[in-house]
């Protein structure tokens, strides 16, 4: 069932305020390709709005808000901003799928996610409080050193439109817990439920000022974002040619930067795999989400001693993929988000056979379908390294395949890219696969699975990936500054 889009303004200072120079964009569903909607468009003018409420909401009360307010406080606030999303579960989903495509089940899951990555650093955040003033053991007995932690200030938190909500959360709520006023920026492709968050914000009483959510387009409110004098630090996630813009805005002013970029991951299979289960993953891995995962596997290097019979079941698997409306019961891929989008992955598929690769499963808009932007499950073969679908990002679903024989040279395939973000081993030596895993070149390595992530756990990349750990203590740490204080006694 269609579901009603909430029409929202720009969130600043705790309140909904209309876009100075009043800009909106419209909002198209992937699947229907209709207008439903439209969100409001943040210029530069909107942007200095935001980033003054932010940075008065570090310092108001003489000292006693945000920044200086104890973690046990931030935690309060956190936890009630988790129960609030939870209540409204059922619809955000649906917004969110209506919004970029997913499949409804994964968005119930992101919002799951979601609900827990909150409660996860409500805990970090009353944890900071027992570490504050930290000794350090010196050699002198004439001095004495302990540590702070402070939050470094106002930061702007740039997310793409894959995990609209819960790419956003990676960022908000480590920064929140930290004790960080922050900016987001949505992505111009899926800001629904980012903005909803304002709503959250308003009903929890979240400070004024603390979250100011401005979705816009990039070139404008997120380059007037990432170079603005009074931003402190830049969390980015997004494409490595943004991440490259928005490095060269933050080296003008020295500003710290977070970058989760783009990926090209391997899934590694050797031949003493359980086939079925094997396979299972490499669908997982590379169709999941509509294949526009930053950490897909989508280049398949399987030992070639089983590479027929587990392409046969590849195909077999991906004929029983339910592409559908991603509203309807049991759909497993949606439309991907956006024609720009879908006009790129056609592109890739189309470059990969005039460069002499073979299409052996879909490369087309299903047939069934007569509206949306879908594009069928499709496994490539015949891959040389030097073509780009080896070599570069699709972002939707497909997959290429390569073979080998021995280890080294199953290591060398994996490696042979410049991005580092996720890669995948697939074996029951157990050995091997700590062999394996230490000499990928990734952030993340699966074994015997693909993709499965945890708020506690380090997330980020290598190479063109980017850099700097979200989730876990590492993505707290990360909007945090450390202070040492040393007397002489
Ligand atoms: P994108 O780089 O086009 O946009 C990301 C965000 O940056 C959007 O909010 C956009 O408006 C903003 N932006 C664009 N130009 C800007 C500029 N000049 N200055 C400041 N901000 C600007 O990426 P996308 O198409 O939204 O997302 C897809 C990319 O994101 C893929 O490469 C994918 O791999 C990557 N991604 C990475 C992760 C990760 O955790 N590593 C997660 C999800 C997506």
């Amino acid at each position: 069932m269609a579901i009603p889009i909430p029409s929202r303004q720009l969130f600043i200072n705790g309140d909904w305020a209309e876009p100075l120079l009043k800009k909106r964009i419209p909002i198209i569903n992937p699947t229907t390709e209709e207008i439903i909607g439209d969100i409001p468009a943040a210029t530069a003018e909107d942007v200095d709005v935001a980033v003054q409420a932010a940075r008065s909401a570090l310092t108001r009360n003489k000292g006693k808000d945000w920044a200086f307010a104890s973690g046990a406080v931030r935690a309060k606030y956190l936890r009630a901003i988790a129960a609030k999303i939870k209540e409204r579960k059922p619809v955000l989903a649906k917004l969110e799928t209506v919004d970029c495509g997913k499949p409804l089940s994964e968005s119930e899951a992101d919002m799951d996610d979601v609900i827990g990555c909150f409660e996860y650093y409500a805990d970090l955040a009353e944890g900071l409080d027992a570490k504050q003033k930290a000794p350090i053991s010196l050699p002198m007995k004439t001095f004495k050193s302990y540590v702070i932690r402070e939050p470094i200030g106002v930061v702007a938190l740039i997310v793409p439109w894959n995990y609209p909500l819960l790419m956003a959360t990676w960022k908000v709520a480590p920064a929140l817990a930290a004790g960080c006023a922050a900016i987001l920026k949505p992505s111009e492709l899926a800001s629904v439920t980012c903005l909803e968050l304002g709503e959250v914000c308003r009903e929890v009483d979240l400070p004024a000022g603390v979250l100011n959510i401005l979705p816009g387009l990039g070139p404008e409110a997120g380059a007037s974002l990432a170079s603005h004098p009074h931003v402190d630090k830049i969390s980015f996630t997004g494409s490595t040619v943004t991440a490259v813009k928005i490095m060269t805005a933050a080296a003008q002013r020295v500003k710290p930067v977070t970058l989760e970029l783009g990926g090209k991951g391997p899934i590694v299979v050797f031949e003493d795999v359980d086939i079925d289960k094997a396979v299972e993953w490499t669908i997982f891995g590379c169709f999941y989400t509509n294949g526009q995962i930053c950490s897909a596997t989508s280049r398949l290097i399987v030992h070639e001693s089983i590479a027929a019979e587990f392409l046969d079941r590849l195909v077999k698997w991906s004929e029983n993929i339910k592409i559908s409306d991603p509203l309807e019961e049991g759909c497993k891929l949606g439309p991907i988000v956006s024609r720009g989008q879908y006009e790129k992955v056609m592109n890739f598929i189309s470059n990969a056979k005039g460069e002499g690769a073979t299409i052996l499963y879909g490369g087309n808009r299903p047939k069934h379908l007569k509206k949306g932007f879908f594009v069928e499950p499709t496994i490539i073969t015949d891959v040389t390294t030097s073509m780009q679908i080896w070599r570069e990002e699709v972002f939707g679903p497909v997959l290429c395949v390569k073979t080998f024989t021995t280890e080294e040279e199953a290591i060398e395939l994996a490696n042979d890219t410049h991005y580092g973000l996720g890669g995948a081993v697939v074996s029951k030596d157990r050995e091997r696969c700590d062999r394996v895993s230490k000499l990928l070149q990734n952030g993340a390595v699966w074994v015997n699975c693909s993709q499965p992530c945890f708020c506690q756990a380090p997330f980020g990349g290598t190479k063109w990936s980017g850099f700097g750990r979200e989730l876990g203590e590492w993505g707290l740490e990360s909007y945090l500054s450390v202070k040492q204080v040393t007397e002489y006694v």
